[in-house]
């Protein structure tokens, strides 16, 4: 477990040579909610490298103490086997809130669950927050703008949900979630920061949580028909999560507490995708069409104008190296689960 700390270490100064180490003095108590998920662990490592005291607060619904192990030990990090549904009392200086289900798949599963989740969840940690004086930055989504008819999305669009669909447990509990924060940063004082979140990928994706990224990827490297859902036109744009970590560190930094876009604008058909990843893949899966999911997004692009400006932050990982990195994450764990499977 210590080689594989200090490999983590090792990798990620080699990722972000722009990552500072801190004096005692402005090291910060740090609070991550849903920190053992996919984001949250990417976003655990960058604060334990700069020297933070973090804690993880997490259900480990789609979490898992995998994604964190590598600093069980550390003096300066703690986990937290806590559901945000229910209050939480710690002291600390910052909260980055990103408990909540991410995938369709995984939020249908429960959907009250994923209301409470945004909802009781998000009052609790603001509840916190004012207490402690901390500040907050909320995990919101790009689905908060639903269908959009605004293209590519600013932060004054103000969204296109179907408020009784499939999806909206997920993308009505965001908005709401939003709405929350801003009556706790007016009414109370809180000092809040809205993250509205892009598609992300990269290492430590859940391989079942039916994300078109590992769907495609691990399809690609079993030789197995590659799902295209509907005609495949439909796009999005997809960041590498390394981005999405600077980007909300740098937000949670700022002065600036309107919701900012974070996403990679590089945009592509759902069906150019699935071709880019079975090439890169090289073992010529076969593409199928499936029926298409109800209330599918057609478009999604991410104006970052706003981040740009505020942040001067922009992502700074291509598609293609992205993708490299993350195939070779599932190589991996494809020979994880053989051998598991064996023993
Ligand atoms: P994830 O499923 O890997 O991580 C979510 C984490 O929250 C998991 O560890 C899960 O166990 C935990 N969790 C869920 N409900 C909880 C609860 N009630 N109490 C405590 N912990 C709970 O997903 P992710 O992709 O890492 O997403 C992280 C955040 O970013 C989410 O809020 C998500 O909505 C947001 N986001 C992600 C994307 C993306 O493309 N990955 C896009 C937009 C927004
Ligand atoms: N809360 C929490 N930790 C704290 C302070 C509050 O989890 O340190 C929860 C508390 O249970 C409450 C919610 O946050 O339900 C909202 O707190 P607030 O003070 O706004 O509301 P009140 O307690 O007045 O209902
Ligand atoms: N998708 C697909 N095949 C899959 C999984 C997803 O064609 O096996 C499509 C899906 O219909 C959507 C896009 O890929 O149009 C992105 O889906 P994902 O679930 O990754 O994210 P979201 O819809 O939340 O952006």
């Amino acid at each position: 477990v210590l080689e594989q700390r200090i490999g983590e270490l090792e990798k990620q100064k080699k990722h972000f040579p722009e990552v500072k180490f801190l004096s005692y003095k402005d090291r910060k108590r740090i609070l991550i909610t849903g920190g053992a998920g996919f984001v949250g662990s990417h976003l655990v490592d960058r604060l334990m490298i700069e020297g933070h005291e973090v804690t993880v607060a997490d259900n480990f619904f789609t979490g898992r103490k995998r994604n964190v192990e590598h600093w069980f030990g550390h003096e300066n990090f703690e986990l937290l086997n806590h559901d945000v549904v229910n209050p939480l009392y710690i002291e600390v200086d910052e909260i980055f809130h990103l408990a909540s289900p991410a995938s369709p798949k995984n939020y249908m599963y429960n959907p009250i669950k994923t209301i409470k989740t945004n909802t009781m969840g998000t009052i609790n940690m603001l509840g916190l927050a004012k207490r402690v004086r901390a500040k907050m930055l909320m995990a919101s989504t790009s689905e908060v703008y639903g269908d959009p008819e605004v293209h590519p999305q600013t932060e004054d669009y103000w969204g296109h949900v179907n408020p009784i669909g499939p999806r909206a447990c997920y993308d009505e509990g965001k908005r709401v979630a939003e709405t929350i924060c801003y009556a706790y940063a007016k009414q109370d004082h809180v000092k809040v920061r809205v993250a509205r979140i892009f598609n992300t990928f990269g290492p430590r994706m859940h391989m079942n949580d039916g994300r078109v990224v590992s769907n495609f990827i691990i399809q690609a490297l079993q030789g197995d028909p590659i799902t295209l859902y509907g005609d495949g036109m439909q796009t999005r744009s997809f960041q590498y999560v390394s981005d999405l970590v600077s980007g909300l560190i740098a937000l949670m930094n700022s002065n600036y507490s309107q919701p900012v876009n974070i996403g990679n604008p590089d945009e592509h058909t759902i069906k150019d995708f699935a071709v880019i990843i079975n090439q890169l893949v090289g073992n010529n899966s076969k593409i199928e069409m499936r029926p298409a999911m109800q209330d599918d997004p057609k478009r999604r692009k991410p104006d970052i104008s706003r981040a740009k400006k505020y942040l001067s932050w922009e992502p700074k990982v291509g598609m293609l190296d992205g993708i490299n990195r993350t195939v070779e994450y599932f190589r991996n764990e494809l020979k994880r689960r053989r051998h598991d499977e064996r023993n």
